[in-house]
C-alpha cells in the first residue's frame, strides 16, 4: 500500500441500521470519486450475490493462506468459521485508480482501519433511531429467522458500545436526512 493520497471512507454500524443503502447512494455520487472495497470472506455465497463484486469468495484454507502472508489490513472470524477480510490489493487497486475507499464493515473491523490510519480515515458509525425501530427493520427484511435476528439484535447491543470511538454517529431516523448528511462528511473529508 503505497499511494498514501487516498482516503479510507468507513462506515460501520450493526445490522438493520441501513448502512448499505446509504453505502449504495455516496457511490453513486460520481464526484466523491468512491469505490467500493470488495471483502474477501470464506463464507458460502448468497442467492444473486457475484464473486468479485460483492465479495471476492475464497475458501477456508486459502483465507489462512492470506492471513499467514500478512496481506490482510484487518481481517475478523465474524461468525464460527466465517472469516472477512480486508485485502491490501484491494485497498491498493482503488487508490491506484485516483479513489478513495468505501468500506461496509463491520463496528471491529471499522476501528481496526481507523487505528491503522488515523489521519487518512473518516469513520461513521451508522446509528439506527431505537432498538425497537432497529429490530423492526431486520423483521421486515424477512430474510431472517427469529433465532438470527435474535443473534444479531445481541451483536448490535455489544457494538454500540463502541460508537463513541468512530469519528462521527450519523443517526438514520430519517433516511433521506442521512444520506445528505453522509454525502457532505465526505464531501468535507476529501477536500480537507
Ligand atoms: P454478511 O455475511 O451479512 O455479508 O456480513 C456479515 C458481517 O461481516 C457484516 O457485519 C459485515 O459488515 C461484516 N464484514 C464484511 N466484510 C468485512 C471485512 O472485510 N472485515 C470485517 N471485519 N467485517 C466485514
Amino acid at each position: 500500500m503505497h499511494n498514501i493520497s487516498g482516503k479510507l471512507i468507513v462506515f460501520s454500524a450493526p445490522s438493520g441500521s441501513g448502512k448499505t443503502t446509504i453505502v449504495h447512494h455516496l457511490l453513486a455520487q460520481k464526484k466523491l470519486h468512491l469505490d467500493f472495497s470488495i471483502s474477501a470472506t470464506s463464507r458460502e455465497k448468497r442467492g444473486e450475490e457475484v464473486d468479485g463484486k460483492d465479495y471476492h469468495f475464497i475458501s477456508i484454507d486459502a483465507f489462512k493462506k492470506n492471513i499467514d502472508e500478512e496481506n490482510f489490513v484487518e481481517w475478523e472470524e465474524v461468525y464460527k468459521n466465517n472469516f472477512y477480510g480486508t485485502l491490501k490489493t484491494e485497498v491498493d487497486r482503488i487508490w491506484s485508480q485516483g479513489k478513495h475507499a468505501i468500506f461496509d464493515i463491520d463496528v471491529n473491523g471499522g476501528m481496526r482501519i481507523k487505528r491503522k490510519f488515523p489521519e487518512q480515515t473518516l469513520a461513521v458509525f451508522v446509528q439506527p433511531p431505537s432498538r425497537e425501530e432497529m429490530e423492526k427493520r431486520l423483521r421486515n427484511r424477512q430474510t431472517e429467522t427469529e433465532e438470527k435476528i435474535k443473534e444479531r439484535v445481541a451483536k448490535a447491543e455489544r457494538e454500540f458500545k463502541f460508537a463513541k470511538d468512530f469519528d462521527v454517529i450519523l443517526v438514520n431516523d430519517n433516511l433521506e436526512t442521512a444520506k445528505q448528511e453522509a454525502e457532505t462528511l465526505v464531501s468535507e473529508f476529501i477536500d480537507k
